[in-house]
């Protein structure tokens, strides 16, 4: 479903409280793919989000990978063979990706800036795993999280489970990189997006485990 102009995302659970979501950016530029979920019915999902947008998968340019983990990558191979658009991830990962699904994988670097959409940029937050990174997108005031932010069954944010993380500590810490953006929405994996006011609740999600 559309979640902010030109922003798709989409959910794959079929249970309760275990969500897994790809992100499909409607950029001038070609279409942009975040993550690309786990199973067959996952690229079903895609497939059927991309036709409601009127687009197919050629119109698919960039596919970005927020992190390593298999419920993030296992698809790849699948998507690269339906779209053939270049992979990326940052460069810590790229290639733990590569030899994990066997496709290739392209690296990117803190604090770049992907020229679609109005600028795309990479916000490295390691500890989740090596080369975990969000995606900011400027225009829409909006970071695509992944699984750098959780939530309990309150709905609060929190950070990585530790059972999931290379290292909780840094994962937890690292979070106030994200403070240095301007932003409204918070859209990550395993939880209900954040549509306002998602700065604020990182501030103090920030605050409490300082
Ligand atoms: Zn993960």
């Amino acid at each position: 479903m559309e979640v902010l102009k030109g922003v798709h995302s989409i959910d794959h659970s079929e249970v309760k409280d275990h969500s897994l979501e790809t992100w499909i950016l409607n950029c001038k530029e070609g279409v942009v793919l975040v993550d690309g979920g786990m199973t067959p019915h996952d690229v079903e999902n895609i497939a059927t989000e991309l036709k409601t947008m009127k687009k197919e998968w050629r119109d698919v340019k960039l596919i970005l990978v927020t992190h390593k983990h298999g419920d993030h990558i296992k698809n790849l191979p699948k998507l690269k063979e339906l779209t053939d658009a270049p992979i990326k991830a940052h460069k810590l990962e790229a290639p733990l990706i590569e030899k994990a699904v066997e496709v290739k994988v392209e690296g990117l670097e803190d604090k770049e800036t992907i020229p679609y959409c109005g600028g795309l940029e990479v916000i490295w937050v390691p500890g989740h795993s090596e080369g975990n990174v969000c995606y900011y997108l400027k225009k829409h005031k909006t970071i695509i999280a992944g699984d750098t932010i959780f939530s309990d069954s309150q709905c609060n944010l929190t950070a990585p489970p530790e059972k999931y993380c290379l290292d909780v500590k840094q994962a937890t810490k690292e979070i106030e990189r994200l403070l240095d953006y301007d932003f409204d929405s918070l859209l990550y994996t395993h939880g209900e997006d954040i549509m306002s006011g998602a700065k604020q609740k990182i501030k103090e999600l920030v605050e409490k485990t300082r």
